[in-house]
């Protein structure tokens, strides 16, 4: 998984000009200020680890979806005033993330310098995955080292057609750290390994779940999801979220559990609303007596239980996606309370995915999760079994 990657302190960059590909894209409200720095500070043990080895830093980040032009709200400078107060160093922003001014600026960098390009979408060339676009960012620097993790899945230039233009290339050290932890729950893990996998989609996480098949001793499904699989058996399920097309899916999935003899635990009841709604009527029933005219919007108490015994003995724990519609109140009791189990346990513990994020934070346990990856989409992709664009772009070119 990363035992062949070049990691930053492999490499000699003392007095070289670094280009650190980095994700800095947060969450910002309508006046432009960041409302959670956690991916800045998240790269921070690398661009420190750089200006202690005297390199020239040059940071370059996308910033939400300006569509390929430049779109004056979705500019990086926010990020380089918050970036220089966590440094406690100048933070230059560049005027773009390519171009003979760009240039001239980090041509009159020196070392233990910091410059953060302008948002990498402002350019069409980056999501397209560029040559010539990968091939200017190239030149801007002596050694490429990738850390943004929560983009890796992605084939874009920054991440791709980048490698191909640099002398020297590695990862840092959020890449290690995601990539470890991943690794020492999926590849190597102590067992029983339990997956809690909720959210809504099936069509999404099928990939995840026939996968996990391979490798897990137990399977939870919760959330949303588990309403698609009663319906693919049979079940009255109401106006419950299902996915009609996905309930082949749902019974390939079942096929490959019994297969493989995994233990599988599905909600035995779940709260329902009569409509979806804050102020909704709400009642809690087993899983063959949902009302036709009534949604599932969470999982019942009974869940609750059944599942924390389900991980009571685990020794690795991953999660992705939460077990209800935890956004509401009367809906988010089900996440809480296996948020609460999970933190609890003596487990090796690993949480991926926006929504699952939120919820640890939201419950204020996040210190008692082993591992809260920075990355949603690139989680999912490793949960699958798949190399990312960026890693495998990092392997190919091993110098
Ligand atoms: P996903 O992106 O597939 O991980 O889904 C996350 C979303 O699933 C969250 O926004 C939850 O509100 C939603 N969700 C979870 N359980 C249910 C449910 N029973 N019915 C509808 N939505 C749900």
């Amino acid at each position: 998984m990363y035992k062949d990657l070049c990691f930053i302190d492999d490499l000699d960059i003392k007095g070289k000009r670094v280009l650190i590909r980095v994700d800095f894209n947060v969450p910002m409200d309508d006046k432009g200020n960041i409302t959670d720095d956690t991916r800045i500070r998240s790269v921070l043990p690398t661009i420190n680890y750089a200006l202690d080895e005297k390199a020239k830093v040059i940071l370059a980040s996308h910033l939400d979806r300006p569509g390929g032009k430049r779109v004056p709200e979705l500019s990086l400078a926010p990020v380089a005033k918050r970036l220089s107060r966590l440094l406690e160093k100048d933070v230059r922003l560049a005027p773009d993330c390519v171009g003979e001014e760009v240039k001239r600026m980090v041509d009159e960098m020196k070392p233990g310098d910091v410059v953060l390009l302008e948002n990498l979408r402002f350019h069409p060339g980056e999501e397209a995955n560029d040559d010539e676009f990968g091939k200017e960012l190239g030149e801007l620097a002596d050694v490429y080292i990738n850390d943004a993790f929560a983009t890796a899945h992605r084939s874009h230039a920054s991440n791709v057609a980048i490698t191909k233009y640099v002398k020297e290339y590695g990862a840092g050290f959020l890449m290690k750290k995601e990539l470890t932890y991943f690794s020492k729950a999926m590849e190597e893990p102590t067992r029983p390994l339990v997956a809690i996998i909720g959210g809504k989609k099936v069509s999404d996480k099928v990939g995840v779940l026939v996968s996990l098949c391979e490798k897990v001793d137990k399977l939870i499904i919760g959330g949303g999801m588990a309403l698609t699989f009663f319906k693919s058996l049979g079940y009255e399920v109401g106006r419950s979220f299902t996915e009609d097309d996905a309930l082949n899916k749902a019974r390939e999935v079942i096929e490959k559990v019994r297969e493989r003899n995994i233990k599988l635990y599905m909600p035995v009841d779940f709260v329902v609303a009569d409509r979806f709604s804050p102020s909704a009527e709400t009642k809690v029933v087993t899983y063959q007596e949902i009302p036709k005219d009534w949604m599932a919007l969470d999982i019942g108490p009974a869940t609750v239980t059944l599942f924390s015994e389900a991980i009571q003995n685990a020794k690795t724990i991953i999660w992705n996606g939460p077990m209800g519609v935890f956004e509401i109140d009367a809906f988010s009791r089900g996440t809480f309370a296996m948020v609460t189990s999970v933190a609890n346990s003596y487990a090796l513990t690993i949480v991926g995915g926006g929504d699952t994020d939120v919820a640890v934070h939201r419950a204020g346990e996040f210190a008692k999760i082993s591992y809260i990856s920075t990355g949603g989409g690139a989680f999912l992709e490793l949960l699958k079994g798949n190399d990312l664009s960026g890693i495998a772009a990092l392997r190919r070119g091993k110098k």
